[in-house]
């Protein structure tokens, strides 16, 4: 019998099999697709360096950093540009600078007089009950503390940028737990956030966390990981079933049209929630799956486009931008690939990279190449005076792509935590339990491999 199987190998899974084998745990990890890491790759093409699905790891914490040193990728590691320390959101039609400072905030044109106001009142304000504060939505969080001025023009574009979802739809205390803390521990998000860094100084937890990528794009990260776990991940290889069998787990695949088994003493479950949903559990275990909520994941398409520079008028002097929903434009935002990272354009060329579909736009679910691509196309025109047609594209599109923390991820994270203490050695880890940032992924696999 084997120590664990790893169910799914996106970031989080690879991860906990990698983990585990370093331990010296016999391990199998299975993922459906023939490409290690979910949305997590990159490919070079025409000269340019394309991101599928993540542009960028928001390193966490020090564990993270040190674990891309063991894999020997500390080399490959590439810092983001100076530049892209501007960021935009788009208002009436134009991209404007998200303050820097506070002396910028008070005369960015980004927020009202009383947008201004509302956000230096925030310490004054008063907190709401712990009940109250449960089924808190983001949007009714962030009105609620700094008026709504700073929801639709901060908040509501950063939960797009994030999520791809609504703030009026997502639960504060699952979507951003860390805000609702310092609500909680200072009595406001800035005296709580003062209050979280002086903690972090005194037991010398402080950390900046930054954005990386790596010379060849983020998708070296599955592919060492892969490579490390060699002949123990199955690829090409779906799970159809899990029973629980004299206090062992029977887990069950199909590769090529074959049927595959293994016994194992633990499973760490990294799929996601309509996958775990899908598989042939033994009951009870799959009585109390089908009653637990559905999580909801829009759709979401990633088109990069490559431009001659002087296509462009704008100075692309940023990471990116980002569109409210109050605006016009269709496209939830677009990164400035080329001003993020080096090497990401062929001399004198630009990449971008622009997002479209989300919770917002789910009309373009299913939508044509030639309807994203004349979106994105006029979009571009007006934010920053874009002039002809790309020389380079290419498309990735994801179907379900972000779990989105609603009123539904509650109870369905209970339901998974009272199965895990029910049933010895079953652990579930991944974006639809730990967070969705590629980080907060790292870390759930890191974890599930503490269980062994
Ligand atoms: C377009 C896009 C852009 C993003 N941008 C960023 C970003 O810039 N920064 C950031 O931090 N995060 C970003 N994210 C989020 C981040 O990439 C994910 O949350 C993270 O990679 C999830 O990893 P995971 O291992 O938890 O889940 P997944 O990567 O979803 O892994 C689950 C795996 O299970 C496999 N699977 C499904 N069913 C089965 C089955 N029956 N048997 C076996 N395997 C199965 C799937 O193929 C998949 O590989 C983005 C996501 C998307 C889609």
């Amino acid at each position: 019998m084997q120590d664990a199987i790893v169910l799914g190998g996106g970031i989080s899974g690879l991860t906990a099999g990698y983990l585990a084998q370093e331990k010296g745990y016999d391990v199998t990890v299975i993922e459906k697709k023939t490409t290690p890491g979910g949305p997590i790759s990159s490919i070079r093409e025409q000269g340019y360096l394309v991101e599928t699905g993540p542009n960028s790891l928001l390193l966490p914490d020090r564990w993270v950093e040190s674990l891309i040193q063991v894999l020997g990728l500390e080399d490959e590691l590439q810092e983001t540009r100076a530049i892209a320390s501007k960021r935009y959101i788009v208002k009436n039609g134009r991209p404007i600078p998200v303050p820097a400072s506070p002396l910028q905030a008070i005369t960015n044109p980004l927020f009202s007089l009383g947008g201004k106001l509302g956000f230096l009142l925030e310490p004054f304000r008063k907190q709401i009950s712990e009940e109250e504060a449960e089924n808190e939505t983001v949007a009714d969080f962030v009105s609620r503390r700094m008026g709504p001025d700073f929801l639709d023009y901060a908040i509501d574009p950063f939960v797009s940028g994030i999520y791809a979802g609504d703030p009026h739809k997502l639960i504060l205390q699952h979507a951003f737990p860390l805000m609702r803390g310092f609500e909680k521990d200072g009595g406001s998000i800035i005296k709580g956030a003062i209050k979280h860094k002086r903690r972090q100084k005194r037991e010398g937890t402080a950390y900046k966390k930054r954005s990386v990528s790596f010379k060849t794009g983020l998708g070296i990260l599955p592919k060492t990981l892969a490579r490390k776990l060699g002949n123990r991940l199955w690829l090409g290889s779906q799970v159809t079933s899990v029973r629980r069998e004299n206090d062992a787990w029977r887990v069950s695949w199909i590769k090529e049209g074959e049927t595959f088994e293994a016994n194992a003493k633990r499973i760490f479950v990294c799929l996601p929630s309509y996958a775990i949903k899908q598989i042939d559990w033994s009951q009870p275990i799959a009585e109390r799956l089908h009653t637990a909520p559905d999580l909801i994941y829009p759709a979401v398409h990633s088109l990069a486009l490559g431009f001659k520079r002087d296509q462009i008028e704008h100075a692309l002097d940023g990471f990116g931008m980002l569109v409210p929903s109050k605006e016009s434009p269709d496209i939830l935002g677009a990164l400035f690939s080329s001003s993020l990272y080096e090497g990401r354009a062929p001399e004198d060329h630009c990449l971008i990279t622009v997002m479209l579909g989300g919770i917002q736009h789910p009309e373009l679910g299913e939508a044509k190449h030639e309807q994203l691509l004349g979106i994105a196309l006029r979009d571009l025109e007006k934010l920053v005076g874009l002039k002809g047609d790309p020389c380079y594209i290419h498309r990735s599109s994801w179907p379900q792509a972000i779990p989105q923390y609603t009123a539904e991820f509650g109870p369905w994270k209970n339901a998974l935590k009272s199965l895990e203490a029910e049933f010895d050695g079953l652990h579930f880890g991944g974006n639809c339990v730990d967070g969705i940032a590629m980080g907060a992924s790292i870390l759930s696999g890191k974890r599930l491999a503490a269980c062994t």
